[in-house]
């Protein structure tokens, strides 16, 4: 397997790729640059947001939701029209991270500190027509969400933690439970960052500062493959495209020198790995 760069974007902070699979469109966001971006036939556009941007979700009914500094919008890409629908009670120096809906159409997304100094982050799950839930606290960075392919089992990165947290999961009323260690990554790869899963189980977990993404079986806890990105700051993935197997990489720039942008030229910029597994659907919001 080997990563090809799709769109040199240089982003600040690439993160939270969404497959949309009716429009084989693929939305991801830049977090620091307050960009909804969204990619199709070769051709990148976005959407310029004047706040933070953690993640994008589809909605059912058309249409975005997205989790902004500290709040939740539904957006039409087109017209940029924003509607609020919650907000959540954080310290005014956290923001939203990574997040993605759960198959029965709720978004899960969390918090982190700016300064990743406090443990004052939290995982949030937002039903339709419902205020937000907390399902954690003490987070330090909220990252990477898969669910298992018979959806029973959460896998949920803390990325200083550098461990894969797997818990119980109860579909019918997004309980969470049962905590348990699926898969440590060692210092020497890199921070796990954003996540995915595959239809046989794996994880898919982007190497922040490892310029890699890699595969997991979090059975054995064990490391199946990497695949080298050309980009020092791998972010986040998704599995996309006809056959829904490729694995589309976002990256970031951010808090890279001179000469680490020199040997990594292409950081900021989302790749395309073609693999040899289906994955998971990206699911979409209830509303
Ligand atoms: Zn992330």
């Amino acid at each position: 397997m080997q990563a090809e760069l799709l769109l040199d974007a240089r982003a600040t902070l690439g993160e939270g790729p969404a497959w949309d699979a009716k429009t084989q469109t693929l939305f991801w966001v830049d977090i620091l640059g307050k960009r909804i971006h969204s990619f199709k036939d070769s051709r990148d556009d976005f959407l310029q947001l004047d706040e933070f941007v953690g993640c994008v979700a589809l909605r059912r009914d058309g249409g975005l939701i997205a989790a902004l500094h500290a709040s939740f919008v539904t957006l039409e890409l087109v017209a940029g029209q924003q509607t609020f629908l919650a907000s959540v009670s954080e310290p005014a120096s956290n923001r939203f991270n990574d997040g993605k809906c759960d198959p029965a159409g709720r978004l899960l997304a969390g918090t982190m500190d700016m300064n990743e100094k406090y443990p004052s982050g939290n995982l949030y799950s937002l039903e339709a027509d419902k205020p937000p839930r907390k399902l954690l606290d003490g987070i330090r960075i909220s990252n990477g969400l898969a669910w298992s392919p018979d959806y029973k089992t959460f896998y949920y990165i803390d990325t200083p933690t550098r461990q894969v947290r797997a818990f119980d999961y109860d579909m019918d009323t997004g309980n969470i439970s049962n905590p348990r260690v699926a898969v440590e990554v060692p210092a020497s790869m890199g921070w796990p960052d954003g996540m995915t899963s595959d239809l046989e189980g794996r994880l898919w977990i982007a190497l922040w500062g490892g310029s890699r993404v890699s595969r997991w079986n979090p059975a054995t806890g064990r490391l199946e493959a990497e695949v080298a990105v050309p980009a020092l700051q791998t972010s986040s993935c998704v599995f996309g495209g006809p056959r829904r197997d490729i694995l589309y990489v976002t990256s970031a720039r951010v808090g890279m020198d001179t000469s680490a942008l020199e040997k990594y030229p292409l950081s900021g910029g989302v790749f395309q790995i073609q693999t040899q597994t289906e994955g998971m659907p990206t699911f979409e919001f209830a509303g």
